[in-house]
């Protein structure tokens, strides 16, 4: 999966971590980043870059430290250009390491841009000295990062997974599983058992928690389930959110074409008789 890399992300708060030339410096425009065509290494460091605030620390990987600006006009060598987030997840040659720092600079990215004026009163916000928060320079409102937790349900019947393409939208061309959102007050285990009902309309249970994947580009934490269907398996597909569901058997699951998902792991590993 995308975080599975040898080296630790670091993301502890250092507020006053000073930019050197040689840190990486993620400069984001929308859904679009700087970066180059060279896989090792696609995003330029702070030396490189001209923009005109000061770099917000985000977090390092081993020695190396990734920095943020908010100046979405920020310019580098003409090697480098503004390409979508998305399309690098897709590149053959891209490291996992490059994209987990990537999808994590853009989760934080997406925060920062969004938080800069109070929600409360809609003073400015400035970084807290203490801990990765917003601080309203006028009421004092704090605001934390926010993380939408979310679940994939690998849904089994004896000796085949319910798998499942999307209606619309990203991914659309790839396998998946029932997916969806937590409501507030609602227990990830019901978030499940819920998404499950109203995405093919079945009753589930024995639910299994697998892994969890911190999924930067939608703004989520994922927690993977497996469970079993209870009684009737006769689907009734929810053609609002997905195209298709069938009941496929292992030897017949194909994944998605890259290991960065917490879904495309989901499916190998029932695929393999892992679950
Ligand atoms: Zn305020």
């Amino acid at each position: 999966m995308i975080q599975d890399i040898t080296e630790k992300l670091d993301n502890s708060y250092v507020p006053d971590a000073v930019p050197s030339v040689n840190d990486t410096l993620f400069c984001f425009r929308g859904m679009d980043v700087l970066a180059s065509d060279d896989m090792n290494c696609p995003f330029p460091t702070i030396g490189k870059v001209e923009c005109s605030d000061q770099p917000i620390y985000l977090f390092s990987i081993g020695s190396r430290r990734f920095f943020l600006t908010l100046d979405d006009d920020a310019q580098a060598p003409d090697k480098y250009r503004y390409v979508s987030v998305r399309a690098l997840r897709r590149h053959p040659d891209a490291l996992k390491k490059e994209l987990y720092a990537l999808f994590t600079a853009f989760h934080l990215y997406k925060w920062y841009s969004s938080g800069r004026f109070c929600g409360s009163c809609g003073a400015p916000t400035a970084p807290d000295s203490n801990e990765r928060a917003l601080r309203c320079t006028k009421c004092s409102a704090i605001e934390y990062p926010r993380i939408a937790p979310a679940v994939i349900v690998g849904v089994t019947n004896g000796d085949k997974l319910l798998v499942t393409r999307y209606a619309k939208g990203r991914g659309v061309g790839f396998d998946a599983l029932v997916a969806g959102f937590s409501e507030i007050g609602e227990t990830l285990e019901q978030t499940a058992e819920r998404e499950v009902m109203e995405e093919v309309g079945l009753h589930v249970k024995n639910l299994r928690y697998y892994k969890s994947q911190p999924w930067g580009l939608s703004g989520t934490m994922l927690a993977g389930f497996y469970c079993d269907v209870d009684g009737d398996d006769t689907i009734t597909l929810d053609e609002t959110e997905l195209s298709s569901a069938i009941w496929t058997k292992r030897e017949d699951i194909v994944g998605q074409p890259d290991d960065m998902s917490l879904t495309s792991e989901m499916m190998k590993i029932f695929r393999d008789g892992k679950d």
